[in-house]
């Protein structure tokens, strides 16, 4: 069994007691990690606040060298790190369209270092005979991380690195389920950074309370489930700490009767099924035009019986296990409610006969707005296939949800599909794509789907207070 530590000033932190992290593939654990509690909670915030002075004073080209070796360290050690991520996500190796660990370790790398490479401006508003008027942007001090189960290493790099590259401090608390890659990029980091600037603790949600209500903690990036999310905008209330919430979504797609189902079927397909449906901008709900409903069913279930499903280690599969029990218990339940609720199943619905979590990939027909596989977040391989007949009535039914990180548009016509896509509540609006992310465009969601942005300049900004300096003549 492979073991895990916590990392607090620079130095790796034992606390006696530990958890096992399990591989979703076997059912079996394969990890032993350090537990933490309140009191490393402590230590660590106080680790980071006394880092804090002299880490934003550092230049910021050193600070950017700095970040680049992070990526190199990324680099250095991704056999390792992938088959970490494997084994605690379930992911594949390779996975879907691509989309496995060596995509989450590599698309680590690519957002490290243009992250690093970003610089934050001074703004100039006025400048002359009465006065210069200047905008700075400042950090904030200690930043919080605390990530989910789904892209485990990549969301923390997404929280940490413009963090680090603005001058924060930070302490991170990664998902008792993933902990272990996340751990060991810790572990290089540790040997690259200065004591203190980057730590790490484990636990559950009694330590994540710990450290969202910490005074001494100025700025939380959380990036998990609506509720946690609210419940972490209460904690940090106390302190008025600044907050990044990307939070849960329940994606639209729209298919305009315009379309070849042939030609865009494949790709809605991976949008839809990569990493087993579990991503936060995963498309969910699947609005098809009447005209083209039953021919769109039919090849998105060709597509689901044809794909391999196995142990993400094993080269070749594509779709791996859901990654932890009571995720498939979820998507079990929801499976369950389909023809109770009028819907059918055109391939999958159940629990696949083996060791681990694995549930068939599950194409559903007849639903509406209104029904639970619908209308909440399923987080699994079990996609909606929705008719419409009206296009305007339609834009108004994918917008009824609550959430709103993002949604899409497929037609051949790309400029209605970019008008319709506008009008779509949502962070990210794609035409003919969806989930499609990069390092220089924000990204985050609205309504329930959280607050703020991450990537580019304008997720650094959000590590950022602003001082406003007037020079007067
Ligand atoms: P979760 O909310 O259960 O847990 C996320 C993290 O919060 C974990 O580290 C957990 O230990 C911690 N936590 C739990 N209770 C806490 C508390 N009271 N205070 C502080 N921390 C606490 O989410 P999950 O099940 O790990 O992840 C799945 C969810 O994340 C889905 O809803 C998905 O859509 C969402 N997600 C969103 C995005 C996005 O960018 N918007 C990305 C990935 C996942």
């Amino acid at each position: 069994m492979q073991e895990f530590n916590m990392f607090i000033n620079g130095e790796a932190v034992q606390s006696g007691s530990t958890f096992e992290v399990v591989n979703p593939a076997t059912g079996k654990p394969f990890a032993q990690v350090q537990q933490g509690n309140v009191s490393h909670v402590d230590q660590a915030v106080a680790a980071a606040k006394a880092a804090f002075p002299s880490w934003s004073k550092v230049s910021d080209d050193k600070r950017a060298s700095l970040c680049h070796a992070l990526a190199n360290s990324l680099e250095d050690n991704m056999p390792e790190l992938m088959e970490l991520i494997t084994k605690e996500t379930g992911k594949p190796m390779g996975g879907l369209n691509g989309v496995g660990s060596g995509m989450e370790v590599g698309g680590s790398m690519g957002w490290t270092r243009f992250t690093a490479d970003l610089q934050l401006p001074v703004d100039v508003i006025q400048d002359n005979e009465e006065a210069r008027i200047e905008v700075h942007r400042k950090p904030l001090g200690v930043v919080a991380s605390i990530t989910p189960w789904n892209w485990p290493l990549m969301i923390a790099i997404w929280h940490v690195i413009p963090a680090l590259r603005s001058g924060n401090t930070v302490v991170m608390k990664p998902s008792p389920f993933t902990p272990t890659a996340t751990i060991r990029f810790v572990e290089f980091a540790s040997k690259i950074l200065p004591a203190g600037v980057i730590n790490l603790v484990t636990g559950e949600g009694e330590v994540g309370e710990a450290l969202t209500s910490h005074p001494d903690v100025s700025k939380i990036v959380f990036t998990g489930s609506t509720p946690t999310g609210k419940r972490i905008m209460q904690s940090a209330s106390a302190s008025l700490k600044r907050l990044t919430l990307e939070l849960g979504g329940n994606d639209a797609g729209i298919v305009l009767p315009d379309v070849d189902v042939k030609e865009v079927a494949p790709k809605i397909f991976g949008a839809c099924f990569h990493n087993n449906g579990q991503t936060c901008a995963a498309l969910k709900r699947l609005y098809v035009h009447e005209s083209q409903y039953d021919e769109m069913c039919e090849t998105l279930a060709h597509l689901a019986n044809g794909v391999v499903v196995g142990d993400g280690l094993e080269e070749g599969t594509e779709l791996g296990p859901i990654q932890n029990e009571d995720q498939l218990k979820i998507v079990s339940e929801m499976a369950e409610s389909v023809e109770r609720e009028g819907g059918r199943f055109i391939c999958g619905g159940k629990r696949i006969d083996r060791d681990g979590f694995f549930f068939e990939p599950t194409v559903v027909a007849d639903l509406s707005d209104g029904s639970r596989l619908v209308d909440e977040e399923p987080f699994g391989p079990i996609l909606p296939v929705i008719k419409y007949s009206d296009i305007d009535e339609v834009v108004a039914r994918a917008n009824q949800n609550d959430r709103g990180l993002g949604g899409s548009v497929w037609s051949s016509d790309t400029e209605k599909a970019a008008r319709l896509a506008q009008q779509l509540e949502c962070g990210s609006a794609w035409v003919n794509d969806h989930g499609a992310i990069q390092p220089d465009a924000p990204f985050g969601g609205v309504k329930q789907s959280g607050l703020g942005v991450e990537f580019g300049l304008y997720g650094l900004e959000e590590y950022t207070s602003i001082q406003t300096l007037k020079i007067a003549r």
